[in-house]
């Protein structure tokens, strides 16, 4: 039994599978995984219905004073044995999954009120040691002195296909080229925002998964921090 309870943070581009990882790592050592994204995607979705967002323009300074009333939260749900995103006291965690959040949350997470906001939520959540969170900043921003840093990458077209299979399966109609060219859009409104871009953190380790199955990158990873929980005795 590990006495001690690190923090691992997981980036990486859209649809690197950094989130099923996660919640297999998470599983694994009894810790408790969040998925950040989740959070823009409920903070897009409540800039949707506050009518602040399209999936072109997103109205800063009324987003920024709307923020007030947006309140966030995750709960666990027995029935799915994980736990699921509220906004405002509502579970949101399947509505998030569409493409019309998709397309308007690279834009949503530009906004550095947004931002401020999310991380100060992220950070107390991480207090206490025994997290793995998953997002695009978690190495470089929210998490600065996580123990262990991965970062996830494949190429667009096997995240598209991954992630268009994962729609498919949960019975969203697109396409694969309308996943692909939302990865890609969302690739590069990540990389080139000016808070908080999606960036390696110098001390990530690097997993291109292109080539890699579910079992073999979960492997690495768990042995990867148990080598570094080790090391705490
Ligand atoms: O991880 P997921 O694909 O659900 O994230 C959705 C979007 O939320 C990303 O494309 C990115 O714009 C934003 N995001 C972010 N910072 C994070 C997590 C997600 O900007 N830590």
């Amino acid at each position: 039994m590990n006495r001690k309870r690190i923090n691992i943070a997981v980036d990486g581009h859209s649809s690197s599978g950094k989130s099923t990882l996660a919640q297999q790592v998470a599983r694994a050592l009894h810790y408790t995984y969040i998925d950040t994204g989740a959070m823009y995607r409920a903070a897009t979705l409540f800039a949707m219905k506050e009518r602040l967002v399209t999936p072109t323009e997103v109205n800063t300074k009324g987003l920024e004073q709307a923020l007030e009333r947006m309140y966030l939260q995750f709960r666990f749900n027995p029935a799915s044995g994980s736990s699921e995103i509220h906004l405002n006291g509502v579970n949101v965690e399947k509505e998030i999954r569409n493409m019309e959040v998709a397309k308007r949350v690279s834009l949503v997470a530009t906004v550095p009120a947004v931002r401020k906001k999310l991380v100060t939520l992220q950070q107390r959540m991480a207090e206490d040691g025994g997290v793995i969170m998953d997002g695009r900043d978690i190495g470089t921003v929210v998490l600065p002195d996580a123990e262990v840093k991965f970062f996830l990458t494949a190429s667009p077209q096997v995240r598209a296909q991954r992630r268009h299979a994962e729609l498919t399966a949960a019975g969203k109609a697109t396409t694969y080229e309308e996943v692909l060219e939302n990865l890609l859009l969302r690739d590069r409104i990540d990389s080139t925002r000016t808070t908080a871009p999606l960036r390696q953190a110098d001390d990530a380790i690097v997993l291109d998964n292109s080539e890699l199955t579910l079992d073999e990158q979960f492997d690495f990873m768990i042995a990867t921090v148990r080598k570094k929980l080790e090391l705490f005795g």
